[in-house]
């Protein structure tokens, strides 16, 4: 099994979760350009300046600026040995650039979690409550699962035999040990 391994879902499908969890048991880093691009607002960086208003409105921020920005990570030591991707590529020109910089290694395996939209929606909107993300309201959640069907879904075509189908409902603990066992497979 390989260690570089691409999570894809929709928002709120828990990618972020079990890229977490399988970051922590492969000892490999979890690169998460959405945690990525928050720690740039935060920090009121160039980046984050020009990524507040795409990620505040729940549009993609422009290919050149995430594609940089990953790049960079991925180039750091602890990546050498392999790195959980969440969140990047999400459309098929960012997966080329990552091929690109990569080599068509760049990506071993992805993960698809299948899950939806109802049960994504609502995961959401509790997470709004818990965690106060400003694109975690209704209108700006239907946008983000739009945006995923139209530039993200591609990738599972894309990807081809390297992507392994996961069913994301369930317990956290449930779908961690279905992802261990088609990882193990
Ligand atoms: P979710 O998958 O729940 O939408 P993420 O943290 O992955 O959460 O992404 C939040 C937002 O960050 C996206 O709606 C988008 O604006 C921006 N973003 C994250 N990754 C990328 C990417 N690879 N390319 C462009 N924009 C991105």
């Amino acid at each position: 099994m390989g260690r570089r391994i691409l999570f894809l879902g929709p928002p709120g499908g828990g990618k972020g979760t079990q890229a977490k969890l399988v970051t922590k048991a492969l000892g490999v880093p979890h690169v998460s350009s959405g945690e990525m691009l928050r720690e740039a607002m935060a920090s009121g960086s160039e980046l984050g300046k020009k990524a507040s208003a795409y990620v505040d409105a729940g549009d993609l921020v422009p290919d050149d600026l995430v594609v940089a920005m990953v790049k960079e990570r991925l180039c750091k030591d602890d990546a050498l040995c392999g790195y959980v991707l969440d969140g990047f590529p999400r459309n098929v020109e960012q997966a080329e650039a990552l091929a690109n910089a990569m080599g068509s290694e760049g990506i071993e395996t992805t993960v698809v979690l299948h899950v939806d939209e109802d049960q994504t929606v609502e995961r959401l909107l509790r997470r709004a409550d818990l965690e106060g993300r400003a694109d975690d309201n209704e209108a700006t959640i239907r946008h983000r699962l739009e945006v995923f069907r139209d530039e993200t879904e591609p990738l599972i075509a894309y990807y081809g035999d390297r992507v392994l189908r996961v069913d994301g409902v369930g317990s956290i603990e449930e779908i961690f040990c279905r992802i261990v066992n088609e990882l193990a497979s």
